[in-house]
């Protein structure tokens, strides 16, 4: 709650004050547990050396510029160093429920070596690494913020054991300018990268066709031991920092979508990356975790491909269908 970029960035304490705001009138039953810091050799198994220790300087500087967007005060060691550890420790406590790290800063921009997009340290990709290390899992990634998670991608590029598989804004249009459908990772990782780029203002409908056409069954295929999820909201029709167009209900649909991927494994840990639409980004937060817990909604939205959704669905299935038999 202490660690804050300029003030000009919203991506601020009041994001976390919301999301727990939206789960205290919500129906879901949960609980809290108090994250603890990253270890160094954490850190270490996803970030350059040179990147810790300039992070480590921080702690007593007021303020030190990583990039425009991305600075640190005093506190934002401690932060990044929680963030972190928080997701590792929810990972690896998953045995039969779902659970969430609430924490920020936010991680899928920053990279082995570099703190950018007001990320510092990967906070999804060192819970999928200690997965790895640890006990051997098969992890899926799915990043469902409006934006390309760069740096997961880089981190997993190579590795054919993490699957990275994200839905996001157009990188023409959109921060950080990759996730292009042709990014489809190297060596053995090859095909391991997994990258939807979405039309420009791109509704609800064809968002969940492409998470059912392309998504779906490759997680399916991949057959994962555990599945993270990157979970940024700012795909909400105006969200300042986002270039999609999604409903509140849209993430409820999401969430359920998860949860049939999941089946009976309730191995799902959700780690919070962006949302800036303050006024309703606790309510899709609180909307994604009642479709993934498998709460009933009436409503729903039934997928539907619009002829701009057409040429890109078709790109990115032809591009697949080298990689993945089900797509
Ligand atoms: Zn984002």
């Amino acid at each position: 709650m202490l660690h804050e970029l300029e003030p000009d960035q919203l991506e601020t304490a009041s994001r976390l004050t919301r999301i727990k705001e939206a789960f205290e009138i919500s129906d879901i039953s949960y609980k809290y547990h108090e994250a603890r810091a990253a270890t160094d050799a954490e850190i270490l198994s996803g970030h350059s050396e040179a990147l810790l220790n300039k992070m480590s300087k921080t702690s007593s500087m007021a303020k030190y510029v990583f990039a425009p967007d991305t600075s640190s005060n005093m506190f934002t060691f401690d932060a990044a160093k929680t963030s972190a550890g928080g997701a590792i420790q929810m990972a690896e406590q998953l045995n039969s429920q779902s659970g969430f790290s609430m924490l920020r800063p936010p991680g899928h921009h920053a990279t082995p070596e570099s703190a950018m997009g007001f990320c510092f340290f990967n906070n999804v990709a060192l819970a999928a690494l200690a997965l790895q290390r640890n006990n051997n899992k098969r992890v899926a990634i799915i990043d469902v913020d409006n934006h390309h998670g760069n740096g997961t991608q880089d981190i997993f590029r190579t590795n054919p054991n993490v699957l990275y598989s994200s839905l996001h804004a157009d990188p023409q249009i959109s921060y950080p300018g990759t996730g292009f459908a042709d990014e489809v990772g190297f060596g053995e990782g090859m095909g391991s990268s997994v990258n939807f780029p979405l039309p420009y203002l791109t509704g609800d409908q064809d968002y969940l066709i492409a998470f059912d056409e392309v998504i779906t069954p490759i997680v399916s295929e991949f057959n994962p031991d555990v599945i993270l999820i990157s979970l940024g909201v700012d795909g909400l029709k105006n969200d300042p920092y986002g270039q999609l167009s999604l409903s509140t209900d849209a993430y409820y649909e999401i969430g359920q979508r998860i949860f049939d991927l999941n089946g009976t494994n309730n191995n799902v840990g959700v780690v919070l990356e962006g949302g800036y639409k303050y006024d309703e980004m606790g309510l899709a937060t609180v909307e994604f975790f009642r479709g993934l817990l498998g709460y009933y909604k009436d409503k729903r939205i039934e997928p539907k491909l619009s002829t701009k959704m057409e040429y890109t669905l078709r790109n990115v299935k032809a591009i697949q269908r080298s990689h993945w038999i089900g797509v």
